[in-house]
């Protein structure tokens, strides 16, 4: 009996080989119709016997390609009319679009087999790609995702490569980005610097450069990376200072997962992230005996490691004996990343000794994203950005024309459509006017192009914020969000939470409280539509204010003058910076007269605070250095088994306040006995999980809710995470962490975003 249906599936399904795919299902099932991309999806028309079209739909959903992803699937019947064979429609533009676009994809393995066999027509060219891998996002001008609106339009295909795009058994069948060394982009070397031999093959021409210890532009992906030998100390230290980028960890990449295993350790499933589809930089552990200069992450006991995603890469390892490669993004101090190559070649000249370019443009940059694996708890997302971004989720209200600038710091935005969330990719630090413009810049492309009218814009209550700048632009409403309301409903978000309050336990270095104080050690009660307080750390003055954040010694000072007063606070400092007299009088004088000296409560002060005390980091040249030194101390194998030092909980005007003003006197006694430096670490964490669990239960005993939504940047502390995730489940609580979407700023967007949608439905 012969039977005609109409099949219509919305999530990532174009640019991803989808509709060859079907084809080929289709051919096996002996169907006729027809499969056409249009603004929705894909819509597929289907005739045959009704048991074949039921194994198809079946076979659709179980055997999608490798980037393919299926968010809905819906089967309609339709009337008869008779189709003779299976065809590949040309793409339908009409309607709105509610498209997802297609993210980049790491080379494939059949990509690479040919990528290295001498005898295919692609031995060693750096832009193979085929319809399961290659760039997408970033060489994207326009939607539906086609050849034309990429910027492979420049690069008519040669014959060959037009047989293969038309020929829906070739793995390239409408692979748009389509190429071969004869009719597509090529690469080039550009020396820097003089007294380097010219050598006619650009990639082994570059290969020599690094080689020789030099340091070399690379256009990849997303934009230009910084790359050098990372066994050559003197390399880095080069490359450090001409980034003026001081401690902050270095990624590499590995030539594959063997070499890797031998410096790294590796579990099962760090190695499945390193080797998917998304590629991400994966932080692990390194082994005890290292053949990395301590320079490539000073203090740290993690490495980012990366392996070759990008044919480039491929062939880059191919061409050297070097097995790791520095490989950072190239951006000048404190500004974007480049990846236009006319800015790129201004500002690379100061930055590195040769370039190797190619001629294919990219449209959208995107950063490396950066994961991490934690016990108990599995995948955490620390840089949202390729692979990922601007994948968006799926959520049950109506989002639509609500944007959500996001942070400061690791500013991320986040607008909806219907009901799909776009977080958009990791921006970075908003401090320069150059930073602020390219967020706009990104923003307005992503909102253009995926048709989205504004209609109501999300800040922060900060009223520093720089994106304060432009949120008037749109000219539609503002509203104003507290940030750490924010870090929680963001993890409810991603939870796929509906309305029910919960608890939200947020730890965060820093951010502007409803009371006009820095906040950041919040225990809060609340949904997208409120929030109480229901606990947090008792302020101390912060002289110097927010700006203090780099000087964790000077927080320190300000924390022991505000709990221990002016005299015994006042020689505690001395003690514990004895070459500091003269500023520590400055110091007291500022608290004393609460000059330039806020109040704050955060956790992220807290840690820095305490690794100025060990001696651990007074100054930090990165966010959160102070802390991530610190928690190098903390042994996780004692946690939840190691004592607490004292700390105490006061219930203050239905708020309960902690203060760990004995501790720190404890920490100070202990630092004097010269008592071991992990031991002091491990319970000062301890300390942190218990007093958060003392509360918790005490509103357990008090309250129904027994969910609590933990979010903020501290939690990418493995120790807090892990205690704080099996201690709260003893007592009978479900408690979430942020997996997908950042924990720190990177996630606050989406949070903003949701709130935002619930006060428009309320209003
Ligand atoms: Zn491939
Ligand atoms: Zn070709
Ligand atoms: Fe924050």
């Amino acid at each position: 009996m012969c039977s005609t249906k109409v099949i219509k599936i919305k999530g990532r399904v174009q640019g991803v080989g989808f509709r060859p795919f079907v084809f080929s299902l289709a051919m096996q099932y002996k169907l006729c119709g027809f499969v056409q991309n249009n603004m929705d999806g894909v819509y597929i028309v289907v005739q045959g016997t009704e048991e074949n079209i039921i194994s198809f739909i079946q076979a659709v959903q179980m055997q999608k390609p490798r980037l393919a992803k299926i968010y809905a699937l819906e089967v309609q019947h339709t009337e008869f009319k008779a189709y003779h064979q299976f065809e590949i429609l040309t793409s339908n533009h009409q309607g709105k679009s509610d498209l997802v676009l297609p993210v980049d994809a790491s080379v494939c393995s059949k990509c690479i087999a040919e990528l290295l066999d001498p005898e295919n027509r692609r031995y060693l060219y750096p832009f193979i790609n085929c319809t399961d891998c290659g760039p997408r996002y970033t060489i994207i001008t326009g939607l539906p995702y086609d050849r034309v609106h990429t910027t492979m339009n420049s690069f008519p295909m040669c014959e060959m490569c037009q047989k293969e795009y038309q020929h829906p058994k070739n793995r390239r069948h409408h692979a748009q980005p389509n190429a071969c060394p004869v009719c597509g982009p090529t690469y080039t070397f550009y020396p820097l610097d003089s007294g380097q031999i010219s050598i006619s093959d650009s990639i082994v021409a570059a290969v020599h450069a690094l080689e020789s210890g030099k340091i070399i532009a690379i256009k990849g992906i997303g934009g230009y990376h910084l790359v050098c030998d990372a066994q050559n100390e003197v390399a880095i230290q080069m490359l450090r200072k001409r980034k003026k980028r001081q401690s902050k960890p270095l990624a590499i990449m590995a030539r594959n997962l063997e070499v890797l295993k031998q410096v790294c350790h590796l579990s099962a499933t760090e190695q499945k992230w390193l080797e998917s589809v998304e590629a991400p930089i994966v932080l692990c552990q390194k082994k005890r005996t290292t053949i990395f200069p301590e320079q490539l992450a000073p203090g740290l006991h993690s490495l980012g490691v990366m392996l070759p995603y990008a044919p480039i890469h491929v062939v880059l390892f191919k061409q050297t004996k070097l097995d790791f490669l520095v490989m950072t993004s190239a951006n000048p101090s404190k500004l974007p990343m480049l990846y236009q190559d006319e800015s790129a070649q201004h500002f690379l000249s100061g930055l590195a000794d040769g370039i190797l370019t190619h001629n294919r443009e990219i449209v959208h940059p995107v950063d490396d994203s950066v994961v991490q694996l934690l016990p108990k708890i599995g995948m955490q997302m620390i840089r949202r950005a390729r692979g990922f971004a601007p994948e968006p989720m799926l959520i049950e209200q109506n989002v639509d024309g609500i944007v959500a600038l996001g942070s400061q710091q690791k500013n991320t935005f986040a607008f909806g459509r219907n009901q799909q969330i776009f977080l958009g990719p990791h921006i970075g630090d908003l401090d320069a006017l150059e930073m602020i413009e390219h967020d706009q810049k990104v923003l307005k492309h992503l909102l253009e192009w995926l048709d989205i009218q504004p209609k109501l814009i999300v800040i922060d209550q900060h009223p520093l914020f720089s994106v304060r700048s432009f949120a008037s632009d749109f000219g539609v409403p503002i509203y104003e969000v507290q940030h750490h309301h924010a870090h929680m409903v963001s993890c409810m978000t991603e939870h796929g939470m509906t309305d029910a309050p919960a608890y939200g336990i947020v730890l965060d270095g820093t951010g502007y409280g409803s009371d006009g104080k820095i906040w950041g050690f919040e225990i809060l009660y609340g949904s997208p539509a409120f929030f109480e307080r229901k606990g947090h750390l008792v302020y101390t003055a912060l002289p110097g204010g927010e700006k203090s954040i780099l000087t964790p010694w000077k927080n320190a000072v300000g924390m022991l003058l505000s709990l221990f007063g002016s005299e015994k606070g006042g020689v505690m400092a001395q003690v514990l910076f004895p070459n500091r007299k003269m500023e520590i009088h400055v110091l007291k004088t500022m608290v004393e007269k609460e000059i330039n000296s806020p109040l704050a409560g955060t956790c992220g002060r807290l840690f820095d605070a305490v690794s100025a005390m060990l001696g651990v980091c007074e100054k930090q040249n990165y966010d959160g250095e102070a802390a991530i030194l610190l928690s190098e101390y903390a042994d996780i194998t004692q946690v939840n088994q190691i004592k607490p030092y004292a700390y105490t909980i006061k219930l203050v005007a239905n708020n309960y306040e902690i203060s760990f003003s004995e501790m720190l006197l404890q920490i100070y006694v202990d630092i004097q006995q010269k008592e071991n430096r992990k031991m002091i670490v491990s319970r000062f964490h301890q300390t942190i999980v218990d007093a958060i669990c003392d509360i918790m239960i005490q509103l357990k005993n008090k309250e129904s809710c027994r969910q609590v939504f933990c979010s903020g940047g501290s939690f990418q502390n493995p120790y807090l995470v892990i205690g704080l995730k099996e201690k709260l489940s003893q007592c009978g609580f479900s408690v979430y962490f942020q997996q997908q979407v950042p924990t720190n700023d990177g996630g606050l967007s989406l949070g903003q975003l949701r709130i935002g949608q619930s006060y428009l439905t309320s209003s």
